[in-house]
């Protein structure tokens, strides 16, 4: 359920300090250490998986609990009507860092291209 070497499990269990925003049964969110957009906020389920290649058919709740939660905070960020974007980076193509699932929530300023040009 939780692994006691994960930062972020370490998080959700308040013993690692972090601007905890949202906490509902399944979900966690707090603002990401190194903001890259004025509204910079990271998502994540109670449960320790370790990206999306760990969802299997009975994380259903968590997900639409993930996805709820992206949602409600951009309201009360103020970037609902602005835009906003969520970003999972799964595995080192992606650059995952922490290896226990997150989605990042981005916005209040235009945030380019997806990818950047590399070629
Ligand atoms: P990723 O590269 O998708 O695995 O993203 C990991 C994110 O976790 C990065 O944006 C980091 O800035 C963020 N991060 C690392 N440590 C902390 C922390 N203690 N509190 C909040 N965010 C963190
Ligand atoms: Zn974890």
């Amino acid at each position: 359920m939780s692994d006691p070497n994960c930062l972020f499990c370490k998080i959700a269990a308040r013993e690692i300090p972090s601007e905890i925003l949202r906490e509902s049964e399944r979900v966690v969110a707090f603002r990401d250490i190194n903001q890259k957009a004025p509204v910079h906020i990271l998502l994540i389920p109670k449960e320790h998986l370790e990206s999306l290649a760990d969802v299997a058919d009975h994380h259903g709740d968590v997900l639409a609990d993930l996805f709820q939660a992206a949602a409600h905070l951009a309201r009360t960020e103020a970037i609902d009507k602005s835009g906003w974007r969520l970003i999972a980076n799964n595995g080192p193509d992606a650059g995952q860092e922490v290896f226990h699932l997150h989605f990042h929530l981005l916005g209040g300023e235009p945030l380019g291209p997806l990818v950047a040009p590399k070629r």
